[in-house]
């Protein structure tokens, strides 16, 4: 890792998606953090316009820093869809530097927008995985979690409904084939009352097995 300066507000360190740069003091807002910075290519120069990589920060339709180099500290700097620094191209200087564009605290990793081709080139085919859309994830992934929590109450407060109605019409069945069978029952005994009379005849007559 190239060595930096003490004195400057950053330090390389681990990030979610690799290194990052990230803040060791306070950085106001406006302030130019870094320069963004390498050797000049000259889309005019065959040599110059075949080189191809990540860092590359297209100045005009001529020039491109190469920012490889492993000097360009500011090449360890990740996109943030939502930054809190930004590129400021001076292209007439042919120089960028990376300038905050919020109130940057110590601990906060520095990110700023590397432009909409890099996106579709680089990160859309992997996915984003800057802070802003970690974070817009989660929120998904939370708000899939919450709905399929829903749709499985709903499933089972339905299951429910239908097991105490089922209960519920078993039990009226019940009721009804208990009355049937009560009544069946009723003017059978109603038929041998005479033989329930004779027998608690018998029973008074003092043979009651419970009494012995
Ligand atoms: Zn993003």
């Amino acid at each position: 890792m190239p060595a930096i300066s003490p004195n400057k507000p950053y330090r390389i360190a681990r990030s979610r998606t690799g290194l990052g740069l990230f803040a060791t003091r306070a950085i106001r807002k406006g302030t130019k953090i870094i320069r963004y910075f390498g050797p000049l290519l000259d889309s005019r120069k065959e040599k110059d316009d075949a080189i191809e990589n990540k860092y590359l920060f297209e100045l005009s339709n001529r020039w491109t820093i190469d920012g490889s180099v492993r000097e360009n500290i500011a090449r360890y700097i990740n996109h943030g869809c939502k930054p809190n620094a930004e590129s400021d191209v001076k292209p007439r200087k042919r120089k960028v530097f990376i300038r905050a564009i919020k109130n940057i605290e110590p601990g906060d990793e520095i990110s700023y927008d590397y432009g909409t081709d890099y996106f579709k080139a680089y990160l859309k085919p992997i996915g984003c995985k800057c802070d802003a859309c970690e974070k817009k994830r989660r929120k998904k992934r939370a708000e899939a979690r919450a709905e399929r929590l829903r749709l499985r109450e709903k499933s089972e407060r339905k299951a429910r409904r239908l097991a105490e109605k089922l209960a519920k019409d078993h039990a009226k069945a019940n009721v009804k084939l208990n009355g049937k069978s009560k009544r069946a029952n009723g003017s059978h005994t109603n038929g041998s009352r005479a033989n329930a009379r004779h027998v608690n005849g018998k029973f008074s007559n003092g043979h009651d097995p419970a009494a012995v």
